[in-house]
């Protein structure tokens, strides 16, 4: 490993003096050290930032207040989250492993690279690593690569469960940085690679996570499936986050997210839409408009039937039709 110096703080303010400064941000490490080990990441510095007082999760009369620093296991288990917002703890109990979830913090579970096994391997090209260096997946072994938003650049997928239902609870990340704070939707914090499929979201190099902010209980059933090589400590090759409110026979509502798809977690409103006030007949049509643009590059072509499965299964699960 490269080596790098390292400070720690409890104040907010020397921490965003840190990170303007050039430090990396680090927390529970469970993904940035792991890079570092493999000289994948090679800060010059770190910000340890684990001792900030953002380890609490608050009610506000707008919902729940998450603090960046609460751990994935302490956020799956809070009683409020389970009883309220069911599909947030199923999803982080989808995710790694007991050991890593007691580690993992909210904050540093958003910013997870976006990646693939090239991105891990020095001797393969990687735009994503090594911007310019060319795209080892695109032509090369692609079975767990995007089939919706990729570029010619980058096919990785997003690989998080979290944030999957975030997006389906319209969650908004909270960020301070030099111009102040400010709240991003998770459904437009993570970016599509385009021609920069370095960055993997709009977090800036001196912002810094404080929180992540659930609205109210929108109540419904509420799902989270993952469809996997093995039952634990493997990416989706599909996830769905699904929120379905009912009145009587017809859906009154619905909120849908899907990992394993895309560089983001994806959220289409037009699905959202076209399941509204309707019948399970319209579980295809919702099918055809998330996989309109779907395209798959040899191996993971598979994912295209297997996301369609997945979304007709979930919904059936979620109105009992
Ligand atoms: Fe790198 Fe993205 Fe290509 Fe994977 S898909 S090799 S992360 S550029």
């Amino acid at each position: 490993m490269k080596s790098f110096a390292y400070e720690r703080t409890g104040d907010l303010g020397a921490a965003l003096t840190a990170v303007s400064q050039g430090a990396r941000a680090i927390a529970g490490g469970t993904n940035l050290l792991d890079l570092m080990k493999l000289e994948v990441e090679t800060p010059d510095k770190l910000a340890d930032v684990s001792r900030l007082p953002l380890a609490s999760i608050e009610a506000q009369d707008e919902g729940l207040r998450i603090g960046a620093l609460v751990t994935n296991s302490d956020c799956a288990a809070d009683l409020r989250i389970r009883r309220d917002y069911p599909v947030l703890s199923r999803a982080i109990l989808a995710g790694a492993t007991g050991q890593l979830r007691n580690k993992a913090t909210t904050g540093g579970n958003l910013c997870q690279r976006t990646r693939c096994p090239y991105f891990t391997d020095l001797t393969q090209p990687c735009n994503k690593r090594a911007p310019g260096s060319g795209c080892g997946a695109l032509h090369g072994f692609n079975r767990i690569h995007a089939i919706l938003g990729a570029s010619d650049q980058c096919i990785a997928t997003y690989p998080g469960d979290m944030a999957i239902a975030l997006a389906a609870l319209d969650a908004s990340v909270e960020i301070e940085g030099p111009g102040g704070k400010r709240d991003v939707p998770v459904r437009g914090f993570h970016r599509l690679p385009g021609s920069e499929p370095q960055r993997d979201n709009e977090l800036g190099a001196d912002d810094l996570i404080t929180a992540v902010r659930l609205p109210r209980p929108v109540g419904g059933r509420q799902l989270y499936r993952k469809v996997r090589d093995r039952s634990s400590y493997a990416f989706a090759l599909v996830s769905v986050a699904a929120i379905v409110r009912m009145n009587g026979g017809r859906i009154a509502g619905a909120q849908l997210a899907f990992g394993g798809l895309a560089h983001k977690p994806w959220h289409d409103p037009a699905v959202d839409a076209v399941l509204t006030d309707e019948t399970p007949s319209l579980f295809d049509k919702a099918a055809d408009l998330l996989l309109a643009s779907a395209r798959g590059y040899g191996h993971n072509d598979f994912k295209i039937p297997l996301a369609r499965r997945t979304l007709r299964a979930v919904l059936a699960e979620a109105t009992g039709l």
